[in-house]
């Protein structure tokens, strides 16, 4: 009895030095912040080989930005093609190709060949100006028919690729499958408006509040796992004399910037490109249109109106859930 007694309290001390020694492990953290793809990347992973991951991770965002999806940098794909070159990589044409569903399924209100249009309004940069008519007809010519033949980008002639509009939430990607591979257990990844939730952990998330300053929310909302991205009208703009705003996520159909009674989409979905891509076709589309979209692509989004409505898809049983934090902004119900 005794020597049983005994092999019981060994059998609990290993096992209480594994749960220990595994979570002391498991508990290595590791931030880091850093600029890239024109924004402030911030990550903070938890996992025994968390230092690596957050090499690894960063130097991929960063080699993602200047090889691939820039559209400035001349060492990227997208520069080159965007200057003549048509050839591609696989790994970019894996993105394109993507991205040409997601063109296809949002009926065109995302829309990657939309450079020349991004380029004559020129908001957020010193070049900033409200062009002509002509000018913007001419710019969403044709703007939807760039094609992918094998490894091959056929661009129609003016039209050129900004993938703007997805570059960071294609980083949370990335980041994704690093954590995945050095088995980290828990992480926050941030690229600007893009955010990875990765882990078992619930985190709780701020929605800026639109109308506010630059770290105001206006309500948080509780997730698991997942991509987060936001698309709002106040990221960059300019107002004319008459306090007319232009903000910076066209709609492709009119060369405009969208006017779909919204101040800003939040897009939840477990591809960060997607979550990315689907934040500005819903902010184009409006709240209606957007609706198929989230069942193609396994999604939830919380609409902020103009009329300062808060207004989401999550269901009662999902594990989303939102607080209103601000009283200037109201609950609605997408029903209505
Ligand atoms: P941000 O880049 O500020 O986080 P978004 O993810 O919404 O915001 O992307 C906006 C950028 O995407 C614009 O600056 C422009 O480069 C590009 N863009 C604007 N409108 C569209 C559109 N309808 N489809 C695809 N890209 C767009
Ligand atoms: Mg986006």
């Amino acid at each position: 009895m005794k020597k049983k007694g005994i092999f019981i309290a060994a059998v609990a001390f290993f096992v209480l030095a594994a749960v220990v020694i595994s979570d002391f492990f498991y508990s290595h953290n590791t931030s880091a912040d850093f600029l890239a793809m024109n924004t402030t990347v911030s990550l903070d992973v938890t996992g025994f080989h968390s230092k690596e991951a957050v090499e690894r991770i960063k130097s991929e965002i960063i080699r993602l930005d200047e090889k691939l999806l820039s559209r400035t940098k001349h060492t990227a794909e997208i520069y080159s093609v965007n200057n003549g070159k048509t050839e591609i990589s696989d790994e970019l044409k894996g993105i394109l190709e993507y991205l040409k569903q997601l063109e296809k399924d949002s009926g065109g209100a995302f829309c990657t060949g939309i450079a020349q249009l991004t380029d004559l309004w020129g908001i957020g940069t010193e070049n900033k100006q409200l062009p002509d008519k002509e000018e913007i007809s001419a710019a969403i010519k044709n703007h939807e028919k760039w094609q992918i033949n094998d490894n091959n980008v056929i661009l129609p002639e003016n039209v050129k690729l900004d993938l703007g509009a997805v570059g960071k939430g294609t980083a949370c990607d990335y980041a994704k499958d690093i954590l995945s591979a050095h088995k980290c257990k828990e992480a926050v990844v941030a690229v600007g408006g893009s955010v990875l939730l990765y882990g078992s952990e619930k985190y709780q998330v701020g929605i800026r509040n639109p109308l506010g300053e630059v770290n105001e929310y206006c309500a948080i909302i509780e997730a698991a796992q997942g991509c987060i991205s936001t698309s709002g009208n106040y990221e960059r703009y300019f107002e004319d004399e008459n306090g007319n705003r232009y903000h910076h996520i066209f709609d492709p159909s009119t060369g405009y910037p969208a006017d779909s009674g919204l101040l800003s989409v939040t897009v939840i979905a477990e591809s960060g490109t997607a979550s990315d891509a689907l934040s500005t076709a819903c902010f184009v589309l409006g709240i209606e249109k957007s609706l198929a979209l989230f069942e193609k692509y396994n999604a939830d989004a919380v609409f902020i109106t103009t009329d300062k409505e808060i207004i989401t898809t999550f269901g009662e049983f999902e594990s989303e859930t939102i607080t209103v934090t601000n009283n200037n902004y109201s609950l609605g119900d997408i029903n209505e």
